[in-house]
């Protein structure tokens, strides 16, 4: 193992292909379902949405997935992304345990979001797609869309959740400085926005509502296409890039196979781009690593919520998803984790979860902050909100391995950095952030809403 606290890699090792876990797992996972009819939705039933490409990746079985050069191309602007050994942590832990972390927060929406968001603006822009909708809960996903929309010359309009919207109002900028339209949500351009502000016009919007809007208005207009930025199998799929560049670069650092990888987990894709390509090398019998997800204690889909066929959006528009779910309305508390207020969680995600592959915890977002502060002042990354998650899994294991003198590698994902949520930071630091419990009632109304499938 050697000394380097920065394992950098060169233009010509970012990986060629994506790697697509579901031939390699145990078990295929189930199929999304036609809301009406309740069969396996075909490509056709997708069309409307997404582009052919995307809806073959969606749909394949094969292992390795070529990236096209123009991807590359844009690639190049800040890929691959530095590993850094967090050594200046650990020297204030008193761990002996090795802490690495792998930095997406150089891209130049601060994300990983721009690694599916690119090819998603490629693949729809050779398909003729003049125009994409979404949704964007803390905005990193809408500006990563506008970002990469701009560099194919698609127009890009973003429904964002109103709370949000209000927090972080330069996030909206920044998709406005890169063309894109932004609106609030619930908004009154859409029958599934009126809707929701004709029972509560304060309301503060989530995900599920926006991603309804965001579907409509692709629906109701010609060459306009729906792009998602987490959740589903395309998506994670685009996302390993990250952990087959850790791969490498743990080998380039000769340091052996991680013994815990940790991540938060919104709807799935950063951790998952971390640490599919890992779970490769542990199917084939490789490496045996720990993966643990790390959720908000304000809105915990894996660690209490259901696995069930339920829809991805608050509205009822989408596929139906065997997922964790909270239930496809329920509104999580105002958590400062805007990327982790998802009712949902990954299909792929969930089955792996399901097949007993990974564990889940959930944290309070007081503990989540303080791990952030923490790593901000001995690594000097400020920390987006949601990987703070994480982060607080990993102190909390370094700490154990110190108690107990074992001498761990942990490998986790720095998906953004928090430059855009200083407000939230400023709550924190003044000791006015609060933590929320959620009442299981919550839960149990939301989920008598799920559809029943057999
Ligand atoms: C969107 C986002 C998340 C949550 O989404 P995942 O699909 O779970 O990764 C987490 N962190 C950041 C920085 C995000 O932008």
């Amino acid at each position: 193992m050697d000394e380097r606290t920065k394992i950098v890699l060169g233009e010509s090792d970012i990986p060629r292909h994506w790697y697509n876990v579901v031939p390699d797992l145990p078990a295929p996972p189930p199929p999304p379902l036609h809301p009406a009819t309740h069969n396996p939705v075909g490509p056709q039933d997708l069309s409307g949405l997404f582009p052919p490409e995307l809806i073959a990746q969606e749909m394949s079985a094969d292992r390795y997935i070529d990236i096209p050069d123009a991807v590359l191309d844009v690639y190049r602007l800040w890929r691959p992304t530095p590993l850094y050994r967090a050594r200046r942590l650990e020297r204030a832990l008193g761990t002996p345990a090795r802490i690495y972390y792998k930095y997406e927060g150089g891209s130049p929406a601060g994300s990983h979001k721009p690694n599916t968001a690119v090819p998603q603006a490629y693949y729809n822009s050779i398909a003729g797609t003049e125009r994409l909708t979404t949704e964007t809960g803390a905005g990193q996903w809408g500006s990563s869309l506008a970002f990469a929309c701009a560099q194919f010359g698609l127009d890009c309009e973003v429904w964002m959740v109103r709370a949000s919207y209000a927090q972080k109002p330069h996030r909206a900028t920044l998709m406005r400085t890169w063309g894109a339209k932004v609106h609030p949500s619930p908004s009154s351009l859409t029958a599934a926005g009126a809707n929701v502000l004709a029972v509560d016009p304060d309301s503060p919007g989530s995900l599920g509502i926006a991603i309804s809007e965001a579907v409509e208005a692709a629906g109701a207009a010609p060459n306009t296409r729906y792009a998602l930025g987490s959740v589903l199998n395309h998506v994670l799929l685009h996302q390993t890039v990250i952990g087959q560049e850790a791969l490498a670069q743990f080998a380039a650092a000769g340091e052996r196979a991680p013994d815990l990888i940790v991540g938060c987990t919104g709807g799935g894709s950063n951790f998952a781009g971390l640490f599919l390509p890992f779970l490769r090398e542990k199917l084939a019998g490789r490496a045996d690593p720990v993966i643990r997800a790390v959720e908000p204690a304000a809105c915990p889909t894996f660690t209490r919520g259901e696995y069930t066929y339920d829809f991805g959006d608050a509205g009822g528009l989408t596929p139906l998803l065997k997922m964790y779910t909270l239930g496809h309305d329920f509104i999580p508390d105002p958590v400062h984790a805007g990327g982790l207020r998802y009712h949902g969680m990954s299909p792929l995600l969930s089955h792996i979860y399901h097949l007993g592959l990974m564990e889940a915890v959930a944290k309070p977002q007081r503990e989540c902050f303080a791990a952030a502060v923490e790593f901000a002042r001995t690594e000097g990354i400020v920390p987006a909100p949601e990987p703070a998650h994480a982060l607080a899994a990993v102190i909390e294991e370094a700490r154990r391995c110190a108690e107990s003198d074992t001498e761990k590698v942990l490998l986790t994902a720095l998906c953004g950095h928090g430059h855009f949520d200083m407000a939230a930071y400023d709550l924190y630091l003044s000791g006015e952030m609060t933590d929320f419990e959620l009442a299981q009632d919550r839960i149990d109304a939301a989920l008598t809403r799920v559809p029943a499938v057999d």
